[in-house]
C-alpha cells in the first residue's frame, strides 16, 4: 500500500481541487454551447416554420391550379395564375423553361430547406440581384428609396419628392417596384426568393415567386432571446470566472498554509520536501553541485530553560532570518523541528562549502550579545548525475529526506562537543548508521538475556594502598556481535533512550552484587554506578534508585550514584532536589568527569555533592612547565573546602600516585592499580587490601596473605618509577 506521507496528501488535496474547478468549467461550459445551440436552432426552424409555410402553401395552390389544366386550355389557366399575383415559371423535365410570368428566377445556386413539422425539403432561389429592402410603415420608404436614388443618381436635393414621383421616377428608371406595395403595408424585411414545387404531371416543375416576410417583433423576439441567452452564457461564465479566482486564491491560502512555519513563519519542511526535489530534478539545475545541510542551534533547550520557550522562538526567528540573507537563488532555507534547520547550498567545492557555512555560523553565535552560541553543520552532497558517455545529466531518484538524513548523520559525530562545527558525510558513517541499527535492534533482546555484565574497577587510597571503592562498568558479551567496549555502544543508548534501562539493570546487579557479598562475608566497599543525565529528567529518579536497592536488600551507603558533569547544565534545581533525595537516602553522590567539559565549578557551589572524579583528562594532556599540576592540586583543595572527596581517574604511573597522595587526594581510580574487571576478580581483590574504618572491622576481614598480596602487586607494577627522585610539584603528567 502507498505510503501516506505528508507529500502524497498535499498532493491529492491540490489534484482534487484542480480537478473540481476544470470538471465544472465543462459542464457549463458543455451545458451552456448545447442551451445556444438548441434556442438557435429551434427559433430558426420556428421562424421557417411559420414564415415559409405561408408562402409555399401559395406556390402549392398554384401548383394545383396548374394540374388541373390540360394541354389545350393551359393559356387559360396561367391567366388564373397570374391572378394570384406572383410571378411564376414552369420547367419542363429537363428543366427548360416553358412558361414564364414576371420576373425570371437565377436558377444557379439552388439551395435546400426542410420544414421541420412537414419534413419537407423545398429547394429555394435567393432572388441575388434585389437582395433586401428594408421598408418602414411612417414614410421611411422615402428614405431608403432616397438612398437608393442617391447611389444611382449622385443626386443631392430629391427632398422636395413626392412617394408618387419617387416610384414614378424609378419605375422610369426600370426599378421595379412591384414587391413594394405589398411590402409598403407594415414594418417588414422582405426576404425575395424562389420556391420550386414538383408538378405530378410529366415531371414538369413549378417555380413561384416568394416572399419571406420578417416583421420587427419577430426580429424584437429573436434579439431578446440571443440577449436572454447571452446574458445567462455571461453570467455562467462569470460565475466560473469567479469561482476559479477565489479557487485559486483558495489554494493559495491553503499552500501557504502548508508551506509556513510556524515558527519562523518562513517556508517548512514540507515545502523543502517538495521544491527541494522539484529543483534539484531541473533540467538547468543538474550541473550544478548541491550541499544538503542539517545545522542544528546546540544551545536551544538550555537558552528555553533559562528564558522562556517564546523567548527561544523568537531567537530561532532571528537566526532563521539572519540565514535567509545568505541564500542565494536556487537555493533553500527551512527551520525543521525544534532547533534544527535544513538548507540546500550550492557546492562547487566541499572546502568551499565549509567556508560559507563558518562563516554563517559564526555570525550566528554573534547573534545575541549577551549568549555564547554554538551550530553545528552537518553536509550531505549530492553530486551531478553522468551517463556512460560522461555526460551530465537530469538528476532522478532524489530522496531528501534520505539525504537529509545523511547530513543529520554527519552533525551527530560532532554532537560529543557542545561546540561549533561542521562535518561532511561519508561511507564511514553509512557503516556506523548500520552499527547503530544493529545495537538497536539487538538492546532489547540483550537485556532480557542478560547478555549485558558488570564489571568493576576499584578505587585505591593512594597512600596506603588499600580498596576504598569502585566503580561499575558495563560491558556487552552479545552473541551477534561478540564483546563490545561501552565507548561503541553506551553513545547509542544515550542517544535511544535506551540507556535509562541500562542504568536500572546496573544499579540492581550492583546492589545485588553487595548484598550477595556482604552475606558471604566480604568487607565490601561503596561502589559507584553512572546514572545518565537523560534519566534526570525523571522526577522520582531518587525512589527510583532507592527502591531498586532495597529490593536487594543492599544497605545504601554501599551504593554511590555519578552524575557526568555535562548532565549539570539541564534542570539544576531539578538536580539539586534529587541530589538531595539521593543523599537523604543515604547514597553517596559524585561529579563524574569533573574538569572535562565547560568548567563545572558553578555546579559545585550549588551541587551538594559528596565526590569529585577528577577526569583522566588531567593525567593525560600536553601540560607544560608543571601548570597541569597547579590545575589538579588546586582543584583537590577546592574539593576538600568544600568537603568533598577526590578521586582521580585513568592515572596509569606511579609518579601520578605519589604526586597525588602528596597533594591528598583520596582515591585513584585506574590502570595504574586495576583495570574493569569481572566480579569473580573484584571478590578477589575485596580479599586482600580493604580499608576499614573500624579497626576491628579490620582485624577481621584482611588477612595478612591478601595484604601481602596487594602490596607485592603493586610494588611490581611501580618499581621503575619508585627510583626516581620524587618532588610533589615535579612534571608528573605526561607532556
Ligand atoms: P567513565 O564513567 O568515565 O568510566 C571510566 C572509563 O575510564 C572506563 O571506560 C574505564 O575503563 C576507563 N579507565 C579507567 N582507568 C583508566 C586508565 O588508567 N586508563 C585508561 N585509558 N582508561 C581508564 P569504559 O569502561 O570503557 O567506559 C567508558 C564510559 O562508558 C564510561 O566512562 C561511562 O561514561 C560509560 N559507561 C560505562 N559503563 C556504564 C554504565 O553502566 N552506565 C552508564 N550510564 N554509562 C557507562
Ligand atoms: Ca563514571
Ligand atoms: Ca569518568
Amino acid at each position: 500500500m502507498k505510503e501516506l506521507t505528508n507529500k502524497s496528501i498535499y498532493k491529492n488535496i491540490k489534484k482534487k481541487r484542480i480537478t473540481g474547478t476544470v470538471i465544472s468549467f465543462l459542464l457549463v461550459t458543455a451545458i451552456a454551447s448545447f442551451a445556444f445551440y438548441f434556442t438557435v436552432r429551434f427559433f430558426v426552424s420556428y421562424m421557417l416554420e411559420s414564415k415559409f409555410k405561408q408562402e409555399y402553401e401559395i406556390a402549392e395552390y398554384l401548383e394545383r391550379v396548374y394540374e388541373k389544366s390540360d394541354k389545350s386550355g393551359k393559356d387559360d389557366i396561367y391567366t388564373v395564375m397570374k391572378e394570384v399575383g406572383r410571378d411564376f415559371m414552369v420547367l419542363d423535365k429537363n428543366g427548360k423553361v416553358i412558361y414564364k410570368y414576371g420576373k425570371e428566377a437565377d436558377l444557379s445556386n439552388p439551395k435546400k430547406l426542410e420544414l421541420g413539422s412537414d419534413e419537407k425539403e423545398i429547394i429555394v432561389y435567393e432572388n441575388a440581384e434585389k437582395g433586401i429592402v428594408y421598408i418602414d410603415k411612417d414614410g421611411d420608404l422615402r428614405m431608403n428609396l432616397k438612398k437608393i436614388m442617391k447611389r444611382l443618381y449622385d443626386e443631392e436635393a430629391l427632398d422636395d419628392y413626392s412617394d408618387e414621383e419617387y416610384m414614378e421616377k424609378m419605375n422610369s428608371e426600370g426599378i421595379e417596384l412591384e414587391t413594394m406595395d405589398v411590402a409598403l403595408k407594415d414594418d417588414t424585411i422582405m426576404i425575395p426568393l424562389w420556391i420550386s414545387v414538383p408538378v405530378n404531371k410529366d415531371n414538369e416543375t413549378l417555380i413561384v415567386r416568394a416572399f419571406l416576410k420578417i416583421n420587427e417583433n419577430d426580429l424584437i423576439l429573436f434579439v431578446v432571446i440571443l440577449a436572454a441567452l447571452a446574458i445567462v452564457m455571461l453570467t455562467l461564465i462569470i460565475m466560473i470566472f469567479v469561482r476559479t479566482v477565489l479557487n485559486i486564491r483558495r489554494q493559495r491560502r491553503v499552500t501557504n498554509y502548508f508551506f509556513t512555519d510556524v515558527v519562523t513563519k518562513g517556508k517548512n519542511w514540507m515545502w523543502f520536501t517538495i521544491r527541494g526535489e522539484q529543483m534539484l530534478m531541473k533540467r538547468g539545475n543538474a550541473k550544478n553541485r548541491f550541499g544538503l545541510v542539517s545545522l542544528a542551534f546546540i544551545n536551544y533547550r538550555n537558552y528555553c530553560l533559562c528564558h522562556s520557550v517564546q523567548d527561544g522562538e523568537e531567537m530561532l526567528r532571528k537566526v532563521h532570518d539572519l540565514i535567509v540573507k545568505d541564500i542565494k537563488k536556487n537555493e533553500m532555507l527551512v527551520h525543521n523541528s525544534s532547533a534544527n534547520f535544513a538548507m540546500i547550498l550550492l557546492c562547487d567545492s566541499e572546502e568551499e562549502l565549509k567556508m560559507r557555512l563558518y562563516e554563517i555560523i559564526r555570525k550566528l553565535e554573534r547573534i545575541d550579545a549577551g549568549h555564547r552560541f554554538a551550530f553545528q553543520a552537518g553536509v550531505s552532497v549530492i553530486d551531478t548525475e553522468k551517463n556512460d558517455n560522461d555526460k551530465i545529466i537530469k538528476r532522478k531518484n532524489i530522496d531528501i529526506e534520505n539525504e537529509y538524513n545523511n547530513a543529520c548523520s554527519a552533525r551527530e559525530t560532532l554532537s560529543s562537543s557542545d561546540d561549533s562545527g561542521v562535518a561532511f558525510f561519508d561511507d564511514k558513517l553509512v557503516e556506523e548508521e548500520k552499527w547503530r541499527d544493529s545495537v538497536k535492534e539487538l538492546q532489547e533482546k540483550a537485556l532480557k538475556n542478560e547478555e549485558f555484565q558488570v564489571y568493576y574497577q576499584p578505587k585505591y587510597d593512594p597512600r596506603t594502598d588499600e580498596l576504598r571503592g569502585a566503580e561499575a562498568l558495563i560491558r556487552w558479551q552479545s552473541p551477534e556481535l561478540g564483546f563490545v567496549s561501552p565507548g561503541r555502544f553506551i553513545p547509542i543508548f544515550e542517544k535511544n533512550g535506551f540507556i535509562t534501562n541500562i542504568d536500572h539493570y546496573m544499579i540492581k546487579h550492583v546492589a545485588i552484587d553487595q548484598k550477595r557479598w556482604l552475606d558471604e562475608g566480604y568487607k565490601c566497599v561503596p561502589v559507584s554506578v553512572n546514572v545518565s543525565r537523560a534519566h534526570f529528567v525523571e522526577e522520582d529518579l531518587a525512589e527510583q534508585i532507592r527502591d531498586m536497592v532495597d529490593e536487594a536488600g543492599a544497605p545504601h551507603k554501599y551504593i554511590e550514584i555519578e552524575l557526568t558533569e555535562s548532565a549539570f547544565f539541564d534542570d539544576k534545581n531539578a538536580m539539586v532536589t534529587t541530589i538531595n533525595k539521593l543523599k537523604s537516602y543515604g547514597f553517596a553522590v559524585s561529579m563524574d568527569d569533573f574538569g572535562s567539559g565547560y568548567s563545572s565549578l558553578n555546579s559545585l557551589k550549588d551541587m551538594p555533592l559528596d565526590v569529585l572524579k577528577l577526569d583522566a583528562e588531567f593525567f593525560r594532556g600536553d601540560s607544560q612547565d608543571g601548570r597541569g599540576e597547579i590545575v589538579v592540586s588546586e582543584a583537590i583543595k577546592l574539593a576538600k573546602n568544600l568537603k568533598m572527596r577526590t578521586v582521580a581517574e585513568g592515572v596509569e604511573v606511579r609518579e601520578q600516585v605519589d604526586f597525588l597522595a602528596g597533594e591528598g587526594c583520596d582515591m585513584i581510580q585506574g590502570y595504574y592499580y586495576a583495570k574493569p574487571m569481572p566480579a569473580e576478580d573484584y571478590k578477589d581483590r575485596m580479599k586482600m587490601h580493604v580499608y576499614t574504618p573500624e579497626v576491628s572491622d579490620a582485624a577481621e576481614v584482611t588477612s595478612e596473605a591478601a595484604s601481602a598480596a596487594v602490596s607485592s602487586h603493586i610494588a611490581e607494577v611501580t618499581s621503575e618509577a619508585e627510583n626516581e627522585n620524587t618532588d610533589n610539584r615535579r612534571n608528573v603528567f605526561p607532556g
